[in-house]
C-alpha cells in the first residue's frame, strides 16, 4: 500500500517531536498587546468597510459559548463550568449587545460565508436559546448561498431531537468531541460517554443531511496504551466520520488548573506517545483518509481534502478551512477577530466582557496591528501551513522584498530539515514533502521572527 510509505517512522517523530505554535494566526495570540484597544479594532473595521464596498468580501463569524456542565481534566480552553443555566441567559443578552455594537462598525448587513459556534460547549444552550442566537445573527448579517454553518457538539449533551433542531436552524456541519472511546481513559479525564449513543448520533447526523461530520480525538491522555488506542481508532474507522482531528495532549498543569487533577504517573511516556501517534497515522491512512495537514485527516471526497489537493486550503482560528483568506469577526468572551492587517481579542473573563458591554463599549482588550515584516512572514507561514510551499517570486512581488536576502538565515536553517527529507529547496521555492507535512509547524517556526528572537534571547541568557 503506497500510503503507508508516507507514515513517519517513530525515530523521525521522536527527533522532530518539539512543542510549537499551531499557527492559526501569525503572529500568534501570545504576541498580542494591551496597547491595542477598542478604537484600533473599530478603525480596522472602518477600513474593512471601505475595502468591502469595493470588493464585496464575505466575512467569517466565530461565536464563543463558554459554558460547560462539567470539567474535562485535560481542558486548556477558555470556559466556565457551571450548572446554573441562568448564566447562559445573561450571557446571551450580552452577546446580542455585542453583535449589535460590532455590526454598527461594519458595512450594512455584511455577507457571511462561514459561521462556527465553538466553546466551551455550544450545545450547553437549549433549543430556544440557540434559535434566538441564530435569529439575532440573521438580523444583522446576510449569508452566501453555500455558507458553511458548523457547531461543536458534545455528544453528552445531544440526542436525535437536538441534531434535528440544529439542522432546522441551518447548521450543515458538525464537530463531535470524542477524545477516546476507552472507558478507563474517559474516567481518568472525567469525560464519560458510552459508544452506542455516539454511533447513533453519527447515523442521525448523516440521515439529517449534515454535509460533513468531524470527530476530535486526543492522543497522550492518561492510561492510553498502543493497544487501547488501537481499539479507539478501530471504533473511529467504523464510525467513518468525514474528518478527523487528532490532537496531542500537552500536560501543562502549571498553566491549566483542571490538568492538576490528572495523575502524572498515568500519562504515557514520550516514546509511547510517539507510538500512539504513529499507530493513529498508520490506521487512518490505511482506512483511506487523506492527510490534510498538522493534525487533520479527511476522506478524499471531503471539501477539506479536495481543497488540499487543489491548493485552496486556508487557515484561521478554527484550524484548516476551505474559505479563502478573509476577515473573521470573533464574538463572545475571549473571541479573536482578524480584520485586515489587525488581530483583536475580546475580554477573557465574563466580568470584564460584561463590564465593557454594559458601558456600550466594544469588548476588545488586546490585539496587534501587523507590521510589514509580520505580513510578509504571515504570507510565508500560511503558504507553508496550507499549500505546503512558498514560491519566492510571489512573495517578492506581493511585498517588494528580495526573498533570499530577507530570509538568508532562515534558508540556512532550513537545510537541516531538507536533510531529513521534510522539505525540498531550490533557488525558487520551498516545498514541504509528503513526509514533511507531519512536521509542517516546525518548518513554519523557522520563519517566526518572534519565536526566533525569544530563542536567541534564551541562548544569550544561558551563555551569560
Ligand atoms: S474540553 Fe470542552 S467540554 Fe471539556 S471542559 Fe473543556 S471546553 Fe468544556
Amino acid at each position: 500500500m503506497p500510503e503507508l510509505l508516507l507514515t513517519p517512522s517513530p525515530q523521525l517523530l521522536a527527533r522532530h517531536d518539539i512543542a510549537g505554535p499551531r499557527y492559526t494566526s501569525y503572529p500568534t495570540a501570545d504576541r498580542f498587546v494591551e496597547a491595542f484597544g477598542p478604537q484600533d479594532h473599530q478603525r480596522a473595521m472602518g477600513r474593512r468597510q471601505d475595502a468591502s464596498l469595493a470588493r464585496g468580501q464575505a466575512l467569517a463569524l466565530y461565536v464563543h459559548i463558554p459554558f460547560c456542565e462539567s470539567v474535562c481534566y485535560y481542558c486548556a480552553c477558555n470556559k466556565v463550568v457551571t450548572r446554573k443555566r441562568e448564566r447562559a441567559v445573561d450571557y446571551l443578552r450580552l452577546l446580542e449587545r455585542e453583535i449589535a455594537l460590532q455590526a454598527q462598525h461594519l458595512e450594512r448587513r455584511p455577507t457571511v460565508s462561514q459561521l462556527h459556534l465553538g466553546g466551551g460547549t455550544p450545545t450547553y444552550l437549549d433549543d430556544g436559546q440557540l434559535a434566538h442566537l441564530m435569529d439575532v445573527l440573521q438580523r444583522h448579517f446576510g449569508w452566501t448561498a453555500k455558507a458553511e454553518r458548523s457547531i461543536e457538539v458534545d455528544p453528552r449533551t445531544a440526542d436525535s431531537q437536538r441534531l434535528a433542531h440544529l439542522r432546522a436552524l441551518g447548521f450543515n456541519r458538525l464537530s463531535l468531541g470524542i477524545q477516546d472511546f476507552d472507558a478507563q481513559v474517559q474516567q481518568a479525564v472525567h469525560r464519560v460517554q458510552s459508544t452506542p449513543p455516539v454511533m447513533d448520533l453519527m447515523q442521525q447526523g448523516r440521515d439529517l443531511g449534515f454535509e460533513s461530520i468531524n470527530v476530535d480525538l486526543i492522543y497522550g491522555l492518561p492510561l492510553q496504551t498502543p493497544e487501547s488506542f488501537a481499539r479507539t481508532l478501530n471504533t473511529l474507522v467504523e464510525l467513518s466520520p468525514d474528518r478527523v482531528a487528532l490532537y496531542g495532549y500537552a500536560h501543562l498543569p502549571e498553566r491549566f488548573k483542571p490538568q492538576r487533577r490528572i495523575d502524572e504517573a498515568s500519562l504515557p511516556s514520550a516514546p509511547v506517545k510517539v507510538q500512539l501517534l504513529a499507530g493513529a497515522i498508520h490506521t487512518l491512512l490505511d482506512a483511506g483518509y487523506d492527510y490534510v495537514g498538522m493534525d487533520h485527516f479527511a476522506k478524499p471526497g471531503d471539501a477539506l481534502a479536495q481543497a488540499k489537493r487543489q491548493g485552496r486550503l486556508h487557515r484561521n482560528f478554527q484550524g484548516y478551512t476551505t474559505q479563502s483568506e478573509g476577515d473573521v469577526l470573533g464574538l463572545g468572551v475571549s473571541a479573536i477577530s482578524r480584520i485586515g492587517a489587525c488581530y483583536s481579542q475580546n475580554a477573557k473573563t465574563l466580568e470584564e466582557y460584561e463590564d465593557r458591554l454594559l458601558r456600550s463599549e466594544l469588548p476588545t482588550v488586546r490585539g496587534l496591528a501587523l507590521s510589514h515584516d509580520d505580513l510578509v512572514r504571515r504570507a510565508v507561514i500560511m503558504g507553508l501551513m496550507c499549500q505546503g510551499r512558498v514560491a519566492f517570486e510571489s512573495v517578492e512581488l506581493a511585498y517588494l522584498i528580495d526573498f533570499e536576502h530577507t530570509f538568508a538565515a532562515e534558508l540556512e536553517a532550513c537545510q537541516a530539515l531538507a536533510k531529513d527529507g521534510l522539505i525540498e529547496m531550490s533557488s525558487r521555492e520551498i516545498v514541504v514533502t509528503e513526509l514533511g507535512w507531519f512536521f509542517v509547524r516546525e518548518v513554519a517556526m523557522l520563519f517566526d521572527r518572534h519565536l526566533q528572537a525569544d530563542r536567541q534571547r534564551a541562548r544569550y541568557s544561558r551563555v551569560i
